[in-house]
């Protein structure tokens, strides 16, 4: 296994400095408050679908369904209004009401702490049930979505097609107590200098390592 430069002193400055941009990701916390199953819609909802865009529809979701058993009576068609406006809003709002009865006739109405439970949930992939295993149980797992995929490629860490190829490889690679900052470290470079389309290399504090794969100058 070859080793990387990325240390938890280096994950802490990208967090600490995203912070500093406002990264919107760091607003999900303040909404989720440690709730899970907050925690797990928001991680289903916001497949495809900016943070900012994914909070405004959360929180009028939650206005009106604030956990399993409200979600599970909802009716679609009001379910579809609250989160107009996200990716995919019509699958999502059938997946996350059949998620929810799924929650109460499995699980009894709460959010299992365990991958191969949470990805027989409707709407619920790889990524989600790792996300939710960091963010909802403090576990140690990577939770791949395109920032994480792009950025590790981009700075060279790894050399991957898809996000399970990226999840697999950063693991052989990355010690097991850094993983669980991974998602929040990238996500948040990549809302705030890592970006996209044009990346602000000149801010970013990944310059002296960054392979700058796929960038133009
Ligand atoms: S140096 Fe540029 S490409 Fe590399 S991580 Fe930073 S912003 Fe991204």
């Amino acid at each position: 296994m070859g080793k990387s430069w990325l240390s938890a002193a280096i994950i802490n400055r990208l967090i600490f400095k995203a912070r500093e941009k406002s990264a919107p990701v760091f607003r999900i916390e303040k909404f989720t408050q440690k709730n899970r199953f907050k925690s797990l819609i928001f991680t289903v909802l916001s497949a495809r679908t900016k943070d900012e865009t994914t909070l405004k529809a959360c929180e009028k979701l939650f206005e009106k369904f604030r956990n399993a058993t409200e979600l599970a009576s909802a009716n679609e068609n009001e379910v579809e209004k609250l989160i107009y406006g996200i990716g995919f809003y019509r699958v999502k709002a059938t997946h996350i009401i059949q998620l929810a009865k799924k929650l109460i006739k499995d699980f009894k109405g709460n959010v299992p702490a365990n991958f191969e439970k949470l990805i027989s949930l409707p709407g619920v992939g790889r990524k989600t049930a790792n996300v939710v295993l960091v963010h909802a149980f403090g576990k140690d797992e990577i939770g791949v979505d395109v920032h994480v995929n792009r950025i590790s490629n981009r700075i060279g860490l790894v050399r991957t097609k898809t996000p399970l190829q990226t999840e697999l490889a950063l693991k052989r690679k990355i010690p097991k107590k850094l993983w669980s900052k991974i998602n929040i470290a990238f996500v948040a470079h990549g809302q705030t200098t890592c970006l996209p389309k044009k990346p602000k290399c000149n801010e970013c504090i990944l310059i002296e390592y960054c392979k700058k794969v796929g960038v133009k100058s």
